[in-house]
């Protein structure tokens, strides 16, 4: 594992995978129950230009769902040399069943991409069967878990380690995992998205300086509907959920990038020195 690296994640979704309100509802409501277009892929781009600027290498976790709408942001990763993993298929079923994982594990691999390692489990839904089904079909990491103290309904294991490990599954089974940067000792999460939108840029810079400090590891994240300026101006959607989406948070993020430009940002495919999965 390479020391001193900070990890760039997208998760590539639109604005409508949010859990933070009742989405079909709201489609329903607002959109006579059809999906509208977003402007992910133009959001995209923009990312994967301000990081090939700081020569920075980010890892897009990308939702099936997505890709196959916008089959052009495949080609803008593949063609930039970031590297692609997965974020599943579909993001709104909150209580997706083993048989449906599976099935959305396989039609990614067959239908996105094929030559995938990482995944990133939408809304945090992991279990050790989900693990185990993820190395059978090749996955040699995965960056879901949030070690910090426990939000009800929301996420947190404060017992996991703060730097990637492996994670031991019964019947000797292991996946590497990736978690996601928190405050050390304290346990506070805010490494990117919600927080650097809504708890400030210094916040999750702090997150991520005393993290590098203490550990040699460091992971920020991102969606890219949080750096777009036409999210949905809906007033049963709470206040919180767009705060600060668009040009703020994109220059926020920029901000972030230089603050640490000391450091490598690479692939996680990169890290644990894996060739396939970055994109050729
Ligand atoms: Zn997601």
């Amino acid at each position: 594992m390479l020391k001193n690296q900070i990890h760039i994640t997208v998760d590539v979704e639109e604005w409508f995978h949010s859990n933070w309100f009742d989405v079909s509802e709201c489609i329903k409501k607002h959109y006579d129950g059809i999906y509208p277009e977003s402007d992910v892929l133009t959001t995209t781009e923009k990312l994967v230009e301000m990081f090939n600027n700081y020569n920075a290498r980010a890892t897009f976790f990308v939702l099936g769902e997505t890709a196959e709408k916008y089959p052009e942001i495949m080609e803008i990763l593949t063609a930039n040399d970031h590297e692609i993993a997965s974020h599943g298929w579909f993001h709104n079923k909150k209580y997706v069943d083993i048989i449906d994982f599976k099935n959305d594990i396989l039609r990614f691999k067959e239908e996105i991409y094929q030559d995938v390692n990482g995944f990133r489990f939408p809304n945090f839904g992991y279990s050790t069967e989900k693990f185990k089904f993820l190395i059978k079909n090749g996955f040699k990491y995965d960056s879901s878990i949030v070690p910090c103290l426990k939000i009800p309904g929301w996420y947190g294991n404060s017992k996991a380690p703060i730097i990637p490990y492996d994670l031991n599954l019964d019947g000797g089974m292991a996946i590497k995992e990736f978690p996601m940067t928190v405050l050390p000792y304290l346990r506070l999460p805010g490494a990117g998205g919600w927080f650097l939108r809504n708890a400030g840029y210094h916040w999750t810079k702090n997150v991520v300086k005393f993290s590098l400090k203490r550990t040699g590891y460091g992971m920020i994240y991102i969606h890219p509907w949080e750096i777009s300026d036409s999210n949905p101006c809906i007033k049963d959607i709470q206040f919180h959920v767009f705060r600060n989406t668009g040009q703020k948070t994109f220059e926020n993020l920029e901000r972030l990038i230089k603050t640490f430009s000391e450091y490598n940002f690479s692939t996680i495919s990169d890290s644990l020195s894996l060739n396939s999965g970055n994109a050729k």
